[in-house]
């Protein structure tokens, strides 16, 4: 009897003890000044001279590229950079180690290396690994994502959820959106395969292309089963609000903010995209794009609408996707208009920040923009190192731009004798050498709170771009802006809780 009371009694006190710690936890971080609110912004595939040929094309340098600065590696698992074989073997950057948006997006989320195809997972596949967001979950943060690619391809993917290999988006997006990667289909089935078991709650806020109606060949990113998930729970308390794009309808960005705008929507998926699951591209002047489809400003005006209802704040993802698929078609006036619409949507991020009638300022907000590995080894000219300044970019040598027939990239050159070849003497003003990714270091660019932890993770110099950091840096520098030591514990609570179901 007094064996049992003693027993009860310990357990009261544990649970007690328990109990009275979390509260003084609580209390204790609501007095710690960390980031309320996280912006990463990755334009994919954007190198520094994807930002000087839309510098020059549009003949102005946006405010964020004077923020502080460095440049960020970008290599997989298993993979190095070397700052002095960077700029005296022009192959290096293509025949070194090179990662793709998966490991790139994961060693940015997770800070870890994996290998190519993983999201969010470690390189043999063994163990999940967790995510930024994830941790922000567990300070009641709402987490977001917005692309223009499908809202499940590797960029967004890695952000939202966990698998073996970035193809499976049907899995990647039912766990992004109710916390399991077989909530509409088993994991014997195609593009259902691969997952990791439960999450913590999912997002709240996904909007992006692979609308199934336009992507209808092939399309592993969203299916219609989810779709009618999506639509059948909608009058349900806490669901998903949805939008999507619809035939014939030019005001997709207009209805997607109206939606956000709405006080009761604090959960939204937007579903849009073309015949190839991406938006369509604006070209450089800004024609091109269809408006059935949202810009990327407006799909982020929108994701700041929704989000920023939540009072613990908010960890959003905005990706400019298709600079690089311009980028691996070495199509420099879709590149170029890609790239001014990431930069409209960094100066939508940009003036939300500075909006004096919301809760966010530059002190309780960290905006990071970068990319996760730059895309078609863009120079000024054939085999010239990438810190060359390219030419004129302009309407006129746009026109310009053709397959070289010997190496079958595309430049840009005044071929005066109309042999498409590059002949001595002609002027050439960009050359693109890869049609795929590169080991060359990228840009970041970053302000706000947690901005000053920067200098701690300077890995080493580089000739050309100065001071670089390694991608799995950017995990840390989100990781510090939310305080993470003192929420750790909560943190393998929360997540063993949930390997443990
Ligand atoms: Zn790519």
């Amino acid at each position: 009897m007094f064996r049992r009371w003693n027993l009860s009694l310990l357990i009261l006190l544990i649970l007690l003890s328990a109990n009275f710690r979390s509260p003084e936890r609580v209390t204790a971080q609501k007095n710690i000044p960390f980031a309320k609110y996280i912006i990463l912004l990755i334009g994919d595939g954007m190198g520094y001279n994807h930002l000087q040929a839309a510098n020059l094309y549009t003949k102005q340098i946006p405010d964020y590229q004077s923020w502080q600065s460095v440049g960020v590696s970008t290599y997989p698992e298993g993979g190095t950079y070397d700052p002095q074989a960077a700029w005296s073997d022009f192959l290096y950057v293509t025949s070194s180690q090179i990662t793709d948006s998966a490991a790139a997006a994961t060693a940015l989320y997770t800070g870890s290396k994996t290998s190519i195809g993983s999201i969010s997972v470690n390189a043999d596949h063994s163990a999940r690994l967790l995510t930024i967001t994830e941790i922000a979950r567990t300070r009641g943060m709402a987490v977001g994502a917005v692309t223009t690619t499908p809202i499940s391809d590797a960029t967004p993917g890695a952000w939202i959820a966990h698998n073996d290999a970035r193809q499976n988006g049907f899995a990647i997006l039912d766990e992004a959106l109710w916390g399991d990667p077989n909530t509409t289909g088993n994991a014997d089935k195609s593009y259902y395969e691969g997952g990791h078991g439960k999450t913590i709650p999912p997002v709240s806020l996904l909007i992006g292309g692979g609308h199934p109606n336009w992507y209808t060949t092939g399309n592993h990113f969203v299916n219609n089963d989810i779709i009618t998930k999506l639509k059948n729970e909608l009058n349900q308390p806490g669901a998903f609000k949805y939008i999507e794009r619809i035939s014939g309808s030019p005001d997709g960005g207009q209805r997607l903010l109206n939606e956000a705008q709405k006080n009761d929507t604090m959960r939204l998926v937007g579903l849009f995209g073309g015949s190839n699951g991406d938006v369509e591209y604006r070209l450089a002047d800004g024609s091109g794009f269809n408006p059935e489809n949202p810009t990327l400003p407006e799909m982020t005006r929108a994701a700041l609408a929704v989000l920023e209802k939540d009072r613990d704040g908010f960890i959003l993802m905005i990706e400019g996707g298709t600079i690089d698929h311009a980028s691996h078609a070495n199509k420099m006036n879709e590149m170029i208009g890609e790239v001014i619409g990431f930069n409209d949507a960094i100066q939508a991020v940009i003036d939300w920040v500075n909006d004096p009638y919301n809760a966010s300022d530059w002190e309780n907000t960290l905006v990071i923009i970068t990319a996760d590995h730059e895309t078609g080894y863009l120079t000024a000219s054939p085999s010239a190192f990438a810190d060359q300044p390219l030419g004129e970019i302009s309407p006129n040598t746009l026109q310009f731009e053709k397959v070289i027939s010997s190496t079958g990239r595309r430049a840009s050159w005044v071929d005066q004798n109309n042999n498409n070849e590059i002949d001595s003497g002609e002027t050439v003003y960009w050359a693109w050498n890869s049609g795929g990714h590169t080991n060359s270091l990228v840009p970041l660019f970053i302000r706000g709170k947690g901005s000053e932890k920067l200098n701690q993770y300077i890995r080493g110099f580089d000739p050309i771009r100065g001071d670089y950091i390694d991608n799995t840096d950017v995990f840390k520098l989100m990781h510090d802006a939310l305080g993470y030591y003192y929420f750790l514990p909560i943190v393998f609570q929360t997540v063993s809780q949930l390997n443990n179901p």
